[in-house]
């Protein structure tokens, strides 16, 4: 049995499939002209072989995709099977004496080009198609071993070395039932986006990738955060029975989906949900979601080639404002940096991504990616209940700053006549320490907190997030997070503003109470943990939420808050039964 962290929970039974990124190394050089005709075979060998590789794809897809998502292969033989496709290649090599991987890659690149500048929506949907051609065929030049990560057998378990955000975005995810991977944290954003498609996650495992082969079976207890590879038959039932009880209590807990989350003396907090894309809203509404507390619109910005334009950002605002009807919707304002990187943007390599060039920093030194987002933003506020956020506010001068590019973004929709809510709510994320015990200061140009804990938590403990060897010094319930946490609402309700908290802490059931108990406004969590927060909120007293916060906040360590938190769960279940 190996460990790790739990990404998602739920119980997941599989077989494994070793996920890897194979590394295209290209040959730049010139090569002597004796070899030219080596290069030649080499790439007619791969043309052949892909265009097998891509029929047995078709074939097989026509048994489980839609005839429309079957097409897609029928698509790429057509350009892998196009005469002047492989002529051009052929030519350069000859011309340049170059290899074959290299002229395939000088031809791809020249094909996407040529298609991204075309106004044609739909041709230029045709570069991902290029681009996996083209690297299926410079994998069979390089004889790399594919991975091809629509190709799954049903419960499949993805086992891998690392997850970005958008491998996890992309994935064909109907056969998938788990992920495990060597490295990675409770709050990386891989785990963030298993949540939000609920596939148990089990993270930081060590080297499981070195323990796994191709279809073991796999057991995934992404409640203890265990993996069992190739489990005995007794270990099987348990699980299976493990995951029936597991999945029965979360069918339980659904219905408590659409009742208030209110204290038992009447106190009513909202209970939001966090959201990547606009699809999850209808997980937001299944669950019983409030609203939306937390839009994280980076992954707009992913899986593509180049930046979302005004209109495409426009239209996913609004069709997520119309959707919620009223119901409040808090968009970020683009987060990239850190974890998350975009193909397109040339980001700098740091040495610390988490310290660098993140987030508000990038907003503001690019006023025509933050504008452009603007104005979609503010266009959508026409069509709901609209409020936005700066994410990684580090004091109040970066507020103003990002406020004036937003007045210039008002300024021109007004002399346009484009219609906007000139009363559109603004607030800041508080992800930094510096933002938290300035709050009373920030207060007062602000309309709303949202505390983002999961960065909090790294800055405030410097632990890196997504580092599982520190993972044991990521402690939320720290006192001094804690006392962050209560500043900030204390000094946002001394003007009258509302504070929410959308980092992953907000859906633990212990954290609730606290929470609760110093006032707070709004939690926003997982959609799947909205029917759990609302019990933990009804089932208690704010007067009794605000003894037990005021008792725990006065505590020495996390390990002493958590134990403490702990018995009177406990004591609370017992006087239940
Ligand atoms: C946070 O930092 O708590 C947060 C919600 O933002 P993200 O996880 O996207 O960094
Ligand atoms: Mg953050």
């Amino acid at each position: 049995m190996y460990k790790g962290t739990v990404g998602s929970a739920g119980i997941a039974i599989g077989k494994a499939y070793l996920y890897s990124k194979p590394e295209l190394v290209i040959d730049e050089n010139v090569i002597p002209e004796n070899m030219v005709s080596m290069e030649i075979d080499k790439l007619k060998h791969a043309f052949e072989v892909t265009h097998n590789q891509i029929k047995e794809i078709r074939d097989k897809a026509s048994d489980k995709l839609s005839e429309d998502d079957a097409k897609i292969f029928e698509a790429h033989l057509m350009i892998l099977d196009d005469p002047a496709f492989i002529e051009e290649i052929l030519n350069i090599i000859k011309k340049e004496s170059i290899s074959a991987s290299n002229a395939v890659k000088k031809v791809t690149d020249s094909y996407i080009n040529i298609f991204l500048q075309m106004e044609n929506e739909y041709m230029k949907e045709r570069v991902a198609d290029i681009k996996d051609i083209g690297n299926r065929i410079l994998e069979n030049i390089l004889n790399i071993k594919s991975d091809s990560m629509n190709n799954f057998s049903s419960n499949t378990i993805i086992v891998a070395h690392d997850l970005t955000p958008s491998d996890t975005a992309s994935l064909s995810t109907s056969m998938i039932c788990g992920f495990v991977t060597d490295v990675g944290g409770e709050t990386s954003h891989m785990a963030i986006v298993a949540r939000s498609l609920e596939i148990p996650a089990v993270l930081g495992v060590g080297n499981i990738t070195g323990k796994v082969r191709d279809g073991d079976v796999i057991i995934l207890d992404a409640v203890e955060g265990n993996v069992i590879v190739d489990p005995t038959e007794d270990q099987l039932e348990f699980y299976r029975s493990k995951k029936e009880k597991f999945d029965k209590m979360k069918q339980e807990l659904k219905k408590l989906k659409d009742l208030p989350a209110i204290t038992k003396d009447g106190r009513q907090i909202e209970v939001s949900a966090n959201i990547g894309t606009p699809e999850e809203i209808n997980k937001v509404i299944e669950y019983g979601g409030e609203g939306v507390g937390l839009f994280r619109t980076e992954f707009l910005y992913m899986n593509r080639d180049k930046l979302p334009n005004e209109e495409e950002q426009f239209l996913a605002y609004k069709s997520i404002a119309e959707k919620l009807c009223g119901k409040p919707v808090i968009i970020r304002t683009l987060d990239i940096g850190g974890d998350k990187k975009l193909p397109y943007l040339e980001l700098p390599e740091e040495m610390n991504p988490f310290l660098g060039w993140r987030a508000i920093r990038i907003s503001l030194s690019r006023h025509d990616i933050f504008k452009t987002q603007l104005r979609a933003i503010l266009r959508a506020s026409a069509f709901g209940n609209v409020l936005m956020m700066y994410p990684m506010i580090s004091d109040i001068s970066e507020l103003r700053e990002a406020n004036k590019v937003l007045e210039e973004a008002k300024l021109e929709l007004k002399k346009e006549g484009t219609l906007y809510n000139e009363k559109m709510k603004v607030g800041i994320m508080v992800e930094i320490p510096s933002a938290a015990l300035t709050a009373d200061i920030i207060s007062k140009e602000v309309d709303f907190f949202s505390i983002g804990t999961n960065d909090l938590c790294q800055y405030t403990l410097a632990v890196d997030r997504m580092n599982e060897r520190v993972s044991k010094l990521y402690k939320p319930f720290h006192p001094a997070i804690l006392r962050l946490i209560k500043k900030v609402i204390e000094s946002s309700n001394a003007y009258g503003k509302f504070t929410g908290i959308c980092g992953e802490i907000a859906s633990d059931p212990m954290m609730i109470i606290i929470l609760v108990g110093l006032g707070l406004d709004e939690l926003s969590m997982n959609p799947a943990s909205i029917p759990m927060a609302k019990k933990v909120i009804r089932s208690i007293t704010y007067e009794r939420a605000r003894k037990i916060a005021e008792h725990a906040i006065e505590l020495s360590t996390a390990e002493e808050i958590v134990e403490y938190l702990n018995k009177i769960l406990e004591k609370r279940n017992e006087s239940r039964d």
